[in-house]
């Protein structure tokens, strides 16, 4: 698989840990940014892979900014929060999410979360309204971006009981989970359908 000089895989199928989708996303970010003219500062930008969320594929986390509104271009200047403008925001990215999606839907969220950034870094805040749509369309990104499935199948580990994957199909790690070992106590993993899905 092709690595890049710090190591990182640039092939989307070979991330395998949120440091890696992180890096990935972010560089696939910092193209688009370019790529599409997005007025965006990503140094602003702080990353998270969250292991949590349910069914949001990403989400960019803003602090409350008073009296924002779209539309209403800020002075950050002397706002206290950053001398280069800006506060920081963060962008959450979803592990269950980017292990259903494919390429191309998780670059066109990622480019949905860039017009989020794009618009809060301008206005303090960020909605999903007109502008928002128009500004998506123009960058081939979803208005809404889909909600995802649930795995049909979570894998825990026998010993400790964390859930150590997630998987949407059946597949040899499902039929024959008792066969693989936990990389967090080296126990056999148990397979379960959280619930059924069609
Ligand atoms: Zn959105
Ligand atoms: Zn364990």
């Amino acid at each position: 698989m092709a690595r890049d000089d710090s190591g990182f895989p640039d092939d989307y199928d070979a991330v395998e840990t949120h440091d890696e989708l992180i890096h990935w996303s972010r560089a696939y970010c910092s193209r688009a940014v370019s790529e599409y003219g997005l007025d965006v500062v990503l140094e602003q930008v702080e990353w998270e892979v969250s292991t949590r969320a349910k069914r949001r594929a990403a989400a960019v986390k803003t602090p409350q900014v008073d009296g924002a509104t779209v539309g209403e271009r800020r002075d950050w200047a002397g706002s206290g929060t950053d001398v280069d403008g800006s506060p920081t925001c963060t962008m959450s990215l979803s592990w269950r999410a980017f292990e259903s999606f494919g390429r191309d839907e998780w670059t066109a969220t990622l480019r949905h979360e860039l017009v989020h950034v794009e618009q809060f870094q301008a206005f303090g805040t960020t909605d999903h309204g007109a502008a928002f749509k128009r500004r998506a369309e123009s960058i081939d990104a979803p208005v809404h971006v889909r909600r995802f499935s649930d795995p049909k199948y979570v894998l825990t580990c026998t010993d400790c009981g964390s859930e150590v994957a997630y998987r949407y199909r059946e597949c040899k790690l499902v039929r024959n989970s008792s066969a693989y070992r936990s990389s967090c106590c080296g126990s056999s993993l148990a397979c379960s359908r959280p619930r059924d899905s069609e």
